[in-house]
């Protein structure tokens, strides 16, 4: 029973200190997006030739001449 109790009080005390620990730990600023470049993680959104929808750039269908469209049917039909 000892055992247990003394269990309990190491693991409130871990618990405690890593709890204390990350909260008075040195705080990053949050990274600052550069205007105009994407920042990282995220997919640069475009807009269908056609139909004007934004889209992911990775969601996107491309013509030669690099224009990008939400769909195969939408770059068949071309821009509007
Ligand atoms: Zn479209």
């Amino acid at each position: 029973m000892k055992f247990l109790l003394l269990l309990a009080v190491v693991g409130i005390a871990l618990w405690l200190f890593k709890s204390r620990h990350r909260v008075s730990g040195p705080k990053k600023p949050p990274p600052q997006a550069k205007p105009g470049t994407p920042a990282a993680g995220t997919t640069p959104m475009l807009a269908c030739a056609h139909c004007g929808v934004h889209l992911p750039q990775t969601d996107a269908v491309f013509e030669p001449a690099g224009r990008a469209y939400c769909s195969a049917a939408h770059l068949q039909a071309g821009p509007r």
